[in-house]
C-alpha cells in the first residue's frame, strides 16, 4: 500500500514558513528545530524537507542525496548542540511511526535528546 502524506501536517507548515520555528540547522534537504515542548536540555526534531510521514517510507523512497543530507545533518547537530560521542556524554535518538509508535505529527522526525541521563527506552502504553 502507497504510504500517505497529509500536507496539512504542522511540520509541513513550518517548512512552508506558516509557523515559526527555533532552527537549530537548515541544509537543502533537511530541517532542524527545538523541540516546543522539551523532555530533555537539548530536544531537536529534525525532519526532511521532503514530504515523507514516517522513516521508513524515507528510507524506501528517498533520493541518496536526501538521505546522506539527512544522515549528515544528524551528526552536525549532535556535534553542535555537544552531545556527540565525541564530546562523550551521548544522546538518544528516537522516531515515532504511526499508531503504535505514538507518532503525533505524521511527517517523518527523529528526537535527539540529550543533555541528561535517559530513562528506560520504552515504557508501557
Ligand atoms: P511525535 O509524538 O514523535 O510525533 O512528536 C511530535 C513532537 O513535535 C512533540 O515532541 C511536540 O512537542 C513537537 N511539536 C509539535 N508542534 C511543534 C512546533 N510547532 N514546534 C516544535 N515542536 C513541535
Amino acid at each position: 500500500m502507497p504510504y500517505s502524506y497529509d500536507d496539512q501536517n504542522i511540520f509541513a507548515k513550518i517548512l512552508r514558513g506558516e509557523i515559526p520555528n527555533d532552527t537549530v540547522l537548515e541544509t537543502d534537504h533537511t530541517l532542524a528545530f527545538r523541540d516546543i515542548e522539551p523532555q530533555a536540555p537539548v530536544h531537536v526534531l529534525v525532519i526532511p524537507k521532503g514530504p515523507y510521514v514516517s522513516y521508513d517510507h524515507f528510507a524506501a523512497e528517498a533520493s541518496d542525496a536526501e538521505i546522506i543530507d539527512y544522515t549528515r545533518a544528524i551528526a552536525k547537530i549532535c556535534a553542535q548542540e555537544g552531545i556527540s560521542l565525541d564530546d562523550n556524554p551521548g544522546f538518544r535518538m528516537i522516531s515515532n511511526a504511526g499508531a503504535h509508535g505514538v507518532q503525533e505529527v505524521p511527517h517523518l522526525h527523529v528526537h535527539l535528546l540529550g543533555g541528561r541521563r535517559m530513562g528506560r527506552m520504552v515504557q508501557p502504553a
